[in-house]
């Protein structure tokens, strides 16, 4: 059964309430993240949208959001028999990918992700994937400065196809890190080559290159730490 919202209009002049069904209430809170049964605070009809003001009853959070609904194109012959569609909340809060091991190795690398990940969560589908596309530069081109020694200006220089082609010797980063170069090139290119690819495995390619990244630094520095077997005491 839909559940109901009291919501207030006017007509002619004067202010009126009555029952709407909606076809949801928020269960998420778009600050906090949190699975929430929101506190209704207040809602209004404009013509055919229908605003709720509802908060997250979270203590450490207790923010207002409104919940966009909509009208159906086919509506009921009453108001309550009208089942409006949530269409989204607002203001929202991006929820930021962090990537452990990396966070002080990678600062550009992250900020050009989560920024890219906010237009795609923003809906700007056309233009985050060329930021997924720049974020992945930035990994592969500091990975190979700052982890691998690489010359700074010459490796900034170099285009990314070639760095990874040239200048990666870890055949798991650089499997992932081509595959990943692959797709970001159809997010910048007017025509797309590999068709039955999406942004999903484009985040797959990324997530896996800098996880393999992570994982030959630790790697590297524990063997540092304990280059060989300590004799008994
Ligand atoms: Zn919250």
């Amino acid at each position: 059964m839909s559940p109901t919202v009291r919501a207030y209009y006017e007509e002619e002049h004067a202010i009126q309430s009555t029952m709407f069904k909606v076809d949801s209430i928020p269960d998420t809170c778009p600050i906090c993240h949190q699975g929430i049964e929101p506190i209704k605070r207040f809602g209004w009809l404009e013509k055919k949208n229908l605003c709720l003001i509802v908060q997250c009853p979270k203590e450490a959070c207790r923010v207002l959001f409104i919940a966009h609904y909509y009208e159906p194109t086919s509506r009921g012959f009453t108001p309550l028999e009208t089942v409006y569609q949530l269409r989204g909340c607002v203001p929202r809060k991006v929820k930021k990918k962090v990537f452990h091991g990396i966070l002080n190795i990678f600062p550009e690398f992250i900020k050009i992700y989560n920024q890219a990940k906010e237009a795609e969560e923003r809906g700007l589908k056309e233009i985050c994937g060329a930021g997924y596309r720049r974020a992945l530069e930035f990994l592969i081109k500091d990975y190979l400065f700052r982890l691998k020694g690489r010359k700074s200006k010459e490796t900034k220089e170099t285009r990314l196809g070639t760095c990874i082609k040239d200048y990666i010797d870890n055949q798991n980063i650089k499997d992932c890190a081509q595959r990943a170069a692959w797709l970001g090139n159809d997010e910048t290119h007017y025509i797309r080559i590999w068709k039955d690819k999406d942004l999903e495995d484009l985040k797959d390619l990324i997530e896996l290159t800098a996880n393999w990244i992570h994982d030959e630094h630790l790697t590297r520095r524990i063997k540092k730490n304990m280059p060989e077997k300590k004799a008994k005491a």
